[in-house]
C-alpha cells in the first residue's frame, strides 16, 4: 500500500507483536496458537480512483484488515488519514481483537484505512472515495462478515454511504452492515459518545481505587474529535475540572478550568479549540505534559513516548486513544505510580456500543436509552473489574492485564474451534 507522508515510529505493529509475545509468555501459549495470532487472517489493499471537483482523477490507496474472526464477525473503523500505513491499520485490526475479548463481545477486529486527506477534499469527493472503497470491500464485508464503523475522520455520513452502497449491491436495504450510522438509518442514539462515556466509567472505577475525588480532578485531553469533545463534556458534567483540551493546530490551557461546550462553540466558527477566550495556547506535545490529574490522549498513536514520558505529571492515564503510548513509555509510567487504564479496556465502549447497535438492528428493536446506558455501564465496569483482578492476582500492571484476558479468551476460541483440515 503506496502512502503513508511520515512512516509511524514505532511502528505500531511492531507494538502490537510485543504485546502479544508478552502476553503469550504469561498464558504459556500454544506457539502454534501463537502464530496463528501475530498473522491477520485477510488483508485487501485496495486503490482507488475518484474524479476530483476539477476534473483529473486522483488514485488513492485503501485497505481492509481482518485480523481474526474466532469469537465472531470483524468488526472495525475505517481511518481516512493521510499518514495511514498497512502496518498501523493490521496493528489496529489486532487490538480491535483483544478488545473485543476484553469487553467480552462476540467480534474478532478488523480496521480500515485510506490515504488521503479529508480536510482538502470536498463531501462529493468524499462521497465518490467512500462508495468506491465499500465497492472494493463488497466481497469481504457484510453483517455476518465484517461490519465498519467510524474512526479518525470518518463519521455517520461516511457509514450512511458505505451501507447505502452496500445495500444498493444487495438489492434490499442492509441498515446492520454498518455501525455509527444516524439514527435515521438504523443508527444508535448514543453511539457517538459511547467510546466516551466508556473511557469515563473507567476513570470513574480507577478514582475509587487511587481515593481521588471527580469534583478536586482536573483533567487534559488531547483531541477534540468525537471522541476527545465527547469525553470532555462528559468529565465536565460529571464534575471534574477539564483544563487542556486540543486539536490538531494546537492546545489550551487554562488552570481554571472552562466548559468544553463553549469551546466547541468557538471551535465551530474559528476552526481549531486554539485562541478560546481566556486560555493560554499549548502545543500537543505541552498539553502532555501540564499539570493535572487525569490525562486523556485522544487523538494518535505514539504520543507517549521514551522522550516524554518521564515528564508526564498526570496520576491517571486513560488511553482514549489507540495504542497512543509505548510499552516502554508505559513502563515508565508504571515505576512513576501512574495508574494507566489501557486502551482496549478503555475505549472498549464504543465497539461495545457497536454491538447494542447491530443487535437491535438485527432483530429490528429499539431499546430504551436507560437499558442501553445500564448495559454499558454493567459491561464496562465488568470488564475494568475483570482485567484489575488479574493486575492483581498475576501482579502485572493494567495492560499486560488486559492483554492476558483479551489474548487469553482468543486462544481458547481457536483451541476450541480446533484447526481443520487436522
Ligand atoms: P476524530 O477524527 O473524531 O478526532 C481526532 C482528533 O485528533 C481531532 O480533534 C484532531 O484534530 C486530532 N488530531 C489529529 N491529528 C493530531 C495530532 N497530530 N496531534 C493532536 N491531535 C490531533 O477521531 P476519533 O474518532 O475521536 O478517534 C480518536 C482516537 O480514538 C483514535 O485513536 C481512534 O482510533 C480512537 N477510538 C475511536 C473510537 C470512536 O468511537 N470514534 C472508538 C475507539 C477508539
Amino acid at each position: 500500500m503506496e502512502c503513508g507522508q511520515s512512516k509511524p515510529n514505532p511502528n505500531p505493529l511492531d507494538i502490537a507483536h510485543h504485546q502479544l509475545r508478552i502476553a503469550a509468555e504469561h498464558l504459556n501459549l500454544d506457539p502454534g496458537i501463537h502464530e496463528v495470532l501475530k498473522q491477520s487472517k485477510r488483508a485487501l489493499i485496495v486503490s482507488l480512483p475518484v474524479k476530483m471537483e476539477d476534473g483529473t482523477v486522483k488514485v488513492f490507496s485503501g485497505c481492509r484488515v481482518q485480523h481474526n474472526d474466532a469469537r465472531g464477525p470483524f468488526k472495525g473503523g475505517v481511518r481516512f488519514h493521510p499518514d495511514v500505513t498497512l502496518d498501523e491499520v493490521s496493528a489496529l485490526a489486532m487490538w480491535m481483537t483483544w478488545k473485543c475479548a476484553v469487553v467480552d463481545i462476540p467480534y474478532g477486529g478488523a480496521k480500515g484505512g485510506v490515504c488521503c486527506n479529508p480536510k482538502e477534499m470536498s463531501v462529493s469527493e468524499l462521497e465518490r472515495l467512500t462508495r468506491r472503497y465499500a465497492t472494493m470491500l463488497l466481497d469481504i464485508i457484510g453483517p455476518y462478515r465484517d461490519v465498519p464503523a467510524p474512526d479518525v475522520y470518518t463519521d455517520e455520513q461516511t457509514m450512511a454511504w458505505i451501507m447505502d452502497t452496500y445495500s444498493l449491491f444487495k438489492g434490499y436495504s442492509v441498515p446492520e452492515s454498518v455501525t455509527g450510522k444516524p439514527i435515521i438509518l438504523g443508527g444508535f442514539k448514543q453511539r457517538e459518545e459511547a467510546t466516551s462515556r466508556g473511557v469515563a466509567f473507567c476513570i470513574r472505577e480507577s478514582l475509587k481505587l487511587l481515593k481521588m475525588k471527580a469534583a478536586s480532578s482536573t483533567v487534559a485531553i488531547q483531541g477534540f474529535g468525537s471522541v476527545g469533545w465527547n469525553l470532555a463534556r462528559i468529565m465536565h458534567e460529571d464534575g471534574y475540572r477539564v483544563v487542556a483540551v486540543s486539536d490538531s493546530r494546537g492546545g489550551i490551557y487554562s488552570p481554571k478550568g472552562f466548559d468544553p461546550v463553549k469551546v466547541s462553540e468557538h471551535k465551530e466558527k474559528t476552526g481549531s479549540v486554539v485562541g478560546f477566550k481566556g486560555s493560554e495556547q499549548v502545543t500537543n506535545e505541552e498539553l502532555l505534559e501540564l499539570p493535572c490529574d487525569i490525562l486523556a490522549p485522544a487523538a494518535l498513536e505514539n504520543q507517549i513516548t521514551v522522550d516524554n514520558a518521564d515528564r508526564i505529571k498526570a496520576r491517571l492515564l486513560a488511553e482514549a486513544a489507540n495504542g497512543p503510548t509505548t510499552p516502554e513509555a508505559e513502563k515508565i509510567l508504571d515505576e512513576k505510580g501512574v495508574f494507566i487504564i489501557p486502551d482496549i479496556l478503555a475505549n472498549s465502549g464504543g465497539v461495545t456500543a457497536s454491538y447494542f447497535e447491530w443487535v437491535q438492528n438485527l432483530t429490528r428493536e429499539r431499546w430504551s436509552d436507560r437499558d442501553a446506558y445500564k448495559k454499558l455501564e454493567t459491561m464496562m465496569v465488568k470488564a475494568f473489574n475483570d482485567v484489575y483482578d488479574i493486575s492483581k492476582k498475576r501482579k502485572v500492571d493494567m495492560h499486560t492485564a488486559a492483554l492476558i484476558l483479551g489474548v487469553g479468551r482468543v486462544a481458547e476460541a481457536i483451541r476450541t474451534l480446533g484447526l481443520w483440515p487436522s
